[in-house]
């Protein structure tokens, strides 16, 4: 099953020049491509496609950090594949320099058109087309982690409520297209506040760090995301997870925290830290809206905190 195009939240692979950039140079010619590889093979990783087909198939599987693509070539040009790489979310990122022996300003123009950040002639000068890919290399990835940092939580370095939002809505569309559940654990540091009265404002926000680290530890799946939902307040978002795994997970996260032992003196429930977890589990559908999880969650941490704190109920 596919997955559902995300962000990334973790700052890019390829920020810092300690990480050899991966670049694709498509083109038909073989000799041209021994051209550019000769020119970046001892910096970066140099993948070579001979046909428009064969650059988009490794772009789905392996997208590059930058494209060096011919325009002219047979059945797919340069302008259709830049065409597609820029229509899909996943591949519309990579910057495309075009390589190409025409210099007709009109071409040059209908590039940049379809999304080329760059065009260099053939045949390349080999200082030129270095500097321009260092060039474009640099703000990819600045323009990657700026999009990183958007998304983080600046406290606790987990997602911050933007990111739980999009992946929400995306989530739901994956699920309701393959017809599976998707879960939602709402979880709450109990009597916070009394935490931050006792220990100081700071204190409170070490203890969110802490927290939010643990739970983020805690998951393993790539599409599992933890976010931070406000305040004391924490989301995790797991598709494609049936009930009984998403109860067994939100009190395996009830256990880590409690199992932290961060004192908690001013708490009249426990000696440390508690969580009260709300669980709810939903197949999209016609029926329903991402919010109706979100409510479902909300009930059931409410219920949660009204039983007692420091346990995990199911919004059934
Ligand atoms: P309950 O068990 O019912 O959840 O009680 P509570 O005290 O945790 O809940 P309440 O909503 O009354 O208080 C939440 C507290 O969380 C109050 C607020 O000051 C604190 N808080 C919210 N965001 C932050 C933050 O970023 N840093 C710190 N230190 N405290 C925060
Ligand atoms: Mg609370
Ligand atoms: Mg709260």
């Amino acid at each position: 099953m596919n997955p559902s195009p995300k962000p990334a939240t973790d700052l890019p692979a390829t920020f810092g020049p300690e990480t050899p950039s991966h670049l694709l140079v498509v083109d038909d010619q073989p000799i041209n491509i021994q051209a550019l590889y000769q020119i970046f093979h001892a910096d970066h990783e140099v993948f070579m496609a001979t046909s428009g087909a064969q650059a988009l198939e490794i772009c789905a599987n392996n997208p590059p950090d930058l494209i060096l693509l011919d325009v002219v070539m047979p059945e797919m040009d340069g302008l259709e594949v830049c065409r597609r790489l820029k229509a899909d979310p996943l591949t519309a990122n990579i910057p495309v320099i075009f390589v190409t022996g025409q210099t007709d300003p009109a071409d040059e123009t209908r590039g940049f058109e379809t999304g080329a950040v760059d065009f260099i002639t053939k045949p390349v000068n080999p200082a030129v087309v270095r500097a321009r890919v260092k060039t474009h290399l640099t703000l990819k990835a600045q323009t990657d982690l700026l999009r990183s940092l958007v998304f983080i939580d600046g406290l606790t370095g987990v997602a911050n409520r933007r990111r739980f939002d999009e992946a929400l809505a995306a989530e739901w569309r994956h699920c309701r297209r393959n017809g599976v559940p998707l879960a939602l654990l709402m979880i709450d540091i109990d009597f916070f506040k009394l935490y931050n009265d006792h220990y100081g404002h700071p204190a409170g926000d070490a203890c969110l760090q802490a927290v939010g680290t643990t739970l983020k530890q805690a998951f393993g799946r790539s599409h599992d995301l933890v976010a931070r939902y406000g305040g004391e307040e924490f989301a995790c978002l797991m598709p494609e997870c049936v009930h009984a795994g998403a109860l067994a997970k939100a009190e395996s996260l009830r256990l880590a925290i409690e199992q932290l032992a961060i004192p908690h003196a001013a708490s009249p429930l426990a000696p440390g830290v508690t969580l009260s977890i709300g669980v709810a589990v939903v197949v999209p559908g016609d029926q329903n809206q991402p919010r109706d999880l979100v409510s479902l969650a909300d009930h059931a941490l409410y219920k949660a905190k009204k039983d007692g704190r420091n346990r995990v109920c199911n919004s059934d």
